[in-house]
């Protein structure tokens, strides 16, 4: 049944630790429980994992939806000729997935080992690292529309893009149906323990954060831009701009939304005045910011 909850604190829910509370928080287990939640009245937030998001300090008046446990199954669809369809639901986390895979000898999903997040997040967002992206291994995908109906759709019309995707207005994404390849077990774990250790070596994993602010400009690294401009170890409040990875804004503890958007606009406006590139944000800002 679905799960509703009042005030739900949304600092809990996302990796910046930031973030007031949700008005009301809908939890549904199945498909026909959201379908009926979709009809029922407007949806403010999909909440995922809560890894590419800042939360406003007042919240979000209004319904927060996250998927329940019911939408975090995988199987195993079909196997052919060194191909296995893979269903998996939207909650699964990106990085329990790919570690299943691995367990089952399956490639595909290595880059996905050490982005936090769920895999709807992962395809919303198309979630990627040097070595792939969400697209690469999703062959459809599962969504209820703002009106409650469940639809599929080929992922060569789901609008992928460097970290973004076009689907339906409003559509919840319930799950994927992905292709992964059969593999070497040990080949596949020594990939994912590699691109680990970079993440390890090169991101402040110890601080809570939302990972990359901006998007990398074409041709160039916002954390390369970033530092460039001497903004390593800005603070703005408890936001710090990471001393070990420019792109990365970290909560020192008692960070509030409004210090890390504040530090954000500091960013943009430097940047913009010293190299002339108008960063694009990544991370996506919920509730009310003041843009002026
Ligand atoms: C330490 C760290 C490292 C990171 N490294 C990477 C990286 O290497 N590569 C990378 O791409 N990202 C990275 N990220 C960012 C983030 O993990 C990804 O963007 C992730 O895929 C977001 O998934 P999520 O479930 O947390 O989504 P959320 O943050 O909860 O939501 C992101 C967006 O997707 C929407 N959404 C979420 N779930 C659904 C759904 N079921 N249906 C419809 N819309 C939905 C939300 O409304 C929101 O617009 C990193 C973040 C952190 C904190």
């Amino acid at each position: 049944m679905t799960k509703i909850t009042k005030e739900e604190p949304l600092w809990k829910r996302t990796t910046f630790k930031i973030g007031g509370p949700a008005q009301t928080l809908a939890q549904p287990e199945s498909v026909e429980e959201l379908c009926s939640l979709m009809r029922s009245g407007e949806i403010r937030l999909i909440l995922g994992g809560g890894s590419n998001l800042l939360v406003s300090d007042e919240g979000v008046k209004g319904m927060v939806l996250a998927l329940g446990s019911g939408f975090g199954q995988m199987e195993i669809d079909t196997a052919g000729e060194g191909v296995v369809r893979v269903k998996v639901g939207a909650a699964m986390g990106l990085t329990r997935l790919a570690g299943m895979a691995q367990k089952r000898s399956l490639s595909g999903l290595e880059f996905g080992f050490g982005i936090p997040g769920l895999l709807g997040g992962a395809l919303r967002m198309n979630a990627g690292a040097r070595d792939g992206e969400t697209k690469d291994i999703t062959e459809s995908i599962d969504i209820v529309t703002r009106e409650g109906r469940l639809e599929t759709i080929m992922a060569s019309d789901a609008g992928f893009g460097y970290r973004t995707s076009l689907f339906p207005a409003g559509c919840v994404i319930t799950g994927a149906t992905l292709l992964l390849r059969d593999g070497d077990g040990d080949a596949i774990h020594a990939v994912m323990r590699a691109g680990y250790m970079e993440r390890k070596a090169s991101q402040p994993l110890d601080l809570p954060s939302a990972g990359s602010v901006f998007k990398n400009p074409p041709g160039d690294f916002a954390g390369r831009l970033i530092e460039t401009c001497g903004l390593k170890g800005e603070r703005i409040g408890e936001a710090m701009v990471s001393p070990r990875h420019a792109n990365f804004i970290v909560n020192l503890g008692a960070a509030t939304a409004k210090d890390v958007h504040r530090l954000m606009r500091l960013v943009e406006k430097r940047v913009s005045e010293q190299s002339g590139v108008k960063l694009e944000r990544e991370i996506k800002l919920v509730g009310g910011f003041d843009e002026e």
